[in-house]
């Protein structure tokens, strides 16, 4: 789950990162109020869920609260990378002397959470990524121990932070690593803190990713969650617990288990076909949620054909096949359905089935095949 930058940045705060003082605002005229508050001079900046809202013209300097009502009217008609614009931060503008870059993400290949920070932060750090991969300094963290001041030193000294700030810089970086392990995150970072004029640090942009099966444990940062910015059928999809991602082809497909999931759209590729979703009704789902899901795939009009590929543990397959049969009665979809049943009450599954006018398959391989060529119309 991604926030916004306003929600990360109040969590940086309680932190003791420090941030500029500032409020969000859904209409042009409240962002003017804010910018008096504020004192005049602001920055009004788009709250979306994508990176680059600077160069996208998502975020504006005003010098006064008349111009940041023009630039609020501006960015809350505006729509980036897809997303369409329905707030904006307003922050006390902040005189900026150096952009810094510092992150923390999970390393994969190291196993471990990783800091990373450059001098050169700012909008262009995924060109300094790219072109000088040198410029950022990369500190592993053993999750056991936490961040240790003499590692906030080393990286002080390696990003060549002036040395009266290195002081301040090791208290954020050990309140980010802070937010980073109590909220479960997968990513936390500050691009850019900046250093004012006045040599003070500031976190003027946050971004924070948490992960979606720690949420369990932080309900208060599940309420903070977006969904206008969710697709409608992933929204559904979680609601009745369904594991669901929506892609761009034109195979539905209904699978249990995400490994299971994951093969049935790999196998559906390997023949010639594009999937439509990524969706795992998980382990011992019911009718119900099956017939959930199956009004979910439907309500996509790219879905030419269904692949079901219920492989019965837990998950009966009787039950799943009353589930196609409740939802084909309130759905009467149009699409044709290949149908592979295997394990626990297939052979049950399979007889409830049978006036279903559903293309049936043994394996995995003849399931897609037939899949594939169902949606081309074959
Ligand atoms: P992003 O483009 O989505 O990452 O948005 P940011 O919040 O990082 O803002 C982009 C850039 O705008 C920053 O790198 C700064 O250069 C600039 N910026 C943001 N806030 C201020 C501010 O208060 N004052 C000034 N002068 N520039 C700012
Ligand atoms: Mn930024």
């Amino acid at each position: 789950m991604k926030l916004h930058e306003y929600q990360s940045k109040q969590i940086f705060s309680r932190y003791r990162i420090p941030i500029p003082r500032g409020r969000v605002a859904a209409t042009a005229i409240e962002a003017k109020h804010i910018a008096e508050e504020l004192g005049g001079r602001v920055v009004v900046k788009a709250q979306v869920l994508v990176g680059g809202r600077g160069k996208a013209g998502g975020v504006k300097l005003a010098n006064n609260p008349e111009e940041a009502e023009q630039f609020a009217t501006q960015i809350l008609s505006m729509t980036i990378k897809g997303l369409p614009v329905r707030k904006v931060l307003v922050d006390e503008a902040a005189s900026i002397e150096q952009e810094i870059y510092l992150g923390i993400t999970n390393d994969r290949t190291a196993k471990k959470p990783v800091i990373m920070a450059s001098s050169a932060g700012g909008v262009e750090i995924e060109e300094v990524a790219r072109t000088n991969p040198e410029k950022i300094v990369k500190v592993h963290i053993n999750p056991l121990i936490g961040i240790k001041e003499y590692q906030t030193r080393d990286i002080a000294s390696a990003i060549d932070l002036p040395r009266e700030c290195w002081k301040q810089f090791g208290e954020i970086l050990i309140g980010l690593w802070g937010v980073f392990n109590d909220k479960d995150a997968t990513l936390a970072e500050i691009n850019p803190l900046v250093i004012g004029k006045d040599r003070k640090l500031t976190a003027l942009d946050g971004k924070m990713l948490i992960d979606d099966n720690a949420l369990f444990r932080h309900p208060d940062l599940s309420e903070l969650r977006d969904t206008d910015e969710d697709a409608p059928s992933e929204i559904e999809a979680r609601k009745y617990g369904l594991t669901f991602i929506k892609l761009d082809g034109n195979i539905g497909c209904m699978v249990n288990g995400a490994g299971l999931a994951m093969a049935s759209m790999d196998i559906l590729k390997l023949f010639g076909g594009e999937p439509a979703n990524f969706l795992d009704i998980g382990g011992g789902a019911g009718a119900d949620k099956v017939a959930a899901a199956m009004r979910i795939i439907l309500s996509d009009p790219n879905v030419k054909a269904i692949l079901f590929n219920i492989f019965g543990g837990i998950t009966r397959c009787d039950e799943v096949a009353r589930g196609i049969l409740t939802a084909m009665a309130e759905v009467k979809p149009k699409v044709p359905m290949v149908v592979r049943l295997v394990g626990t009450n297939a052979k049950e599954g399979r007889e409830l089935l049978v006036n279903a006018k559903m293309i049936t398959a043994e394996t995995l391989a003849e399931a897609a095949q037939k899949a594939v060529a169902a949606a081309k119309g074959a």
